[in-house]
């Protein structure tokens, strides 16, 4: 470990800098940057990167250089206008210091913001109030993006650089498919661990679920509606379908037993009919009903096994039913085909973990917890297809993909000096030549 003065000189770097930090925070959250719309705050990132003397790597999505992989997700929307970046720190001669490589990850991506009356204040206004600053993607996860460069900043100020390489990647895509860390998998950036400050409440994620996306169309027959008996009605035929994934849901939930990273965990498998749209006309009986489903899966399941599982779910009920055994649903994959990660499955894991634990010891005086989550990250792909150990390690926030979204301050200030004392510890340290 570092020396004690070191540390604390990096950790009073922070502290020093942190208003503009928030400030930086507030500023990212202004750009609406939801799926597709990621290019300017994607060009505010770029730019900053380039003023801290890091090499640029900006890049436009391309399926064609990912589709073949592992841990592709068939995408919901075109890629024209979506971008990745990369700030790179590269020292002159690395590992003089016997010092190790590092990823600092984050996504700038957001999830919509839902209706624009159920926020206290605009979700793209960030707003500070004492230690909260409220905005959507404040928590998830543009604070703990921008602590990544705040971290690189305090080791500066602090008078060093990192004797190793740095990538800190910009990522879009985490919300819907991953694709983004995983076209940075593809353009070859490695390193020998990465840390993806979600918002983890400074525990550190020891396993993740998978996420499955399917959405289903039913198709009806439509007559008029003083004549309903005569039809088929899609969105009530929709429910049929519904309840029956529910009962699945809880099928799956009381195998928990079996799979020893959530078994202690209440509910780990939720699925979620998180969109639905059908029917054109209130005196027509619904020709047609589409719903979005997202699935959990365990950490250590199959995912084709389960994919599997949910359409002959959803077809063994239509099967019962006189209309739809005639014309099953259709299934189609957009979005989610994330595979389930468990970092303590790592045996390279062992090195970076205790690391972080003393880091956080010392910021937080307390032992760093690990914690199962019940969601998908972008370390799936860090750790499954490239065998670099992915640590979720970030500040607290509330109400993430909800209204009024807030990130605890205090806990970002805390988390930015974790990470960069990791940093420092991880890569090495070189004294900047004045
Ligand atoms: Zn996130």
């Amino acid at each position: 470990m570092l020396s004690t003065d070191i540390a604390k000189d990096i950790q009073k770097a922070v502290d020093r800098r942190f208003d503009e930090q928030v400030d930086f925070t507030a500023e990212l959250v202004g750009f609406p940057s939801t799926r597709g719309n990621e290019a300017t705050a994607q060009d505010f990132m770029a730019t900053a990167f380039a003023q801290r003397g890091l090499e640029v790597d900006r890049w436009k999505l391309n399926v064609d250089d990912i589709q073949h992989l592992p841990g592709f997700s068939p995408g919901v929307i075109d890629y024209t206008n979506s971008y990745n970046v990369v700030g790179a720190h590269r020292p002159e001669s690395p590992r003089r210091n016997g010092g190790k490589s590092l990823i600092l990850n984050g996504h700038i991506d957001v999830v919509p913001e839902g209706p624009l009356d159920m926020w206290d204040s605009p979700p793209y206004q960030a707003r500070r109030d004492g230690d909260r600053l409220y905005g959507r993607g404040a928590g998830d996860m543009k604070a703990g993006l921008v602590s990544c460069l705040y971290a690189f900043d305090a080791l500066a100020a602090a008078g060093y650089r990192p004797a190793a390489d740095v990538f800190v990647q910009s990522v879009i895509e985490e919300e819907c498919t991953g694709n983004g860390a995983l076209a940075c998998l593809a353009r070859g950036y490695r390193a020998e661990a990465a840390i993806i400050p979600e918002p983890s409440g400074h525990s550190l994620v020891s396993a993740q679920t998978g996420t499955i996306w399917q959405q289903i169309t039913v198709k009806g027959h439509p007559v008029h509606a003083s004549r309903a008996t005569e039809g088929f009605n899609a969105i009530k035929a929709a429910y049929v379908l519904i309840q029956a994934l529910e009962v699945l849901e809880a099928k799956w939930n009381a195998e928990k037993g079996e799979h020893k990273h959530h078994c202690g965990h209440a509910h780990p498998i939720n699925f979620n009919i998180g969109k639905i749209a059908g029917g054109d006309w209130a005196a027509s009986v619904p020709a047609w009903c589409t719903f979005d489903l997202r699935a959990a899966i365990f950490a250590d399941d199959d995912i084709q096994a389960r994919a599997r599982e949910l359409e002959d779910c959803i077809q063994a009920a239509a099967a019962k039913d006189r209309h739809m055994s005639n014309r099953p649903p259709e299934i189609v994959y957009q979005g989610f085909m994330a595979e389930g990660f468990a970092l303590d499955d790592m045996a390279n894991a062992a090195l970076p973990v205790s690391l972080l634990g003393a880091c956080h010891q010392q910021v937080h005086g307390t032992e760093l917890k690990h914690n199962a989550i019940t969601g998908t990250t972008d370390a799936r792909f860090f750790g499954l297809y490239a065998d670099i150990p992915g640590l979720v390690y970030g500040p607290r926030s509330v109400d993430v993909h909800g209204f009024n979204e807030w990130v605890d301050l205090e806990s970002v200030r805390k988390s930015t000096q974790a990470i960069a004392l990791f940093m420092a510890n991880w890569c090495g340290l070189e004294k900047i030549q004045p």
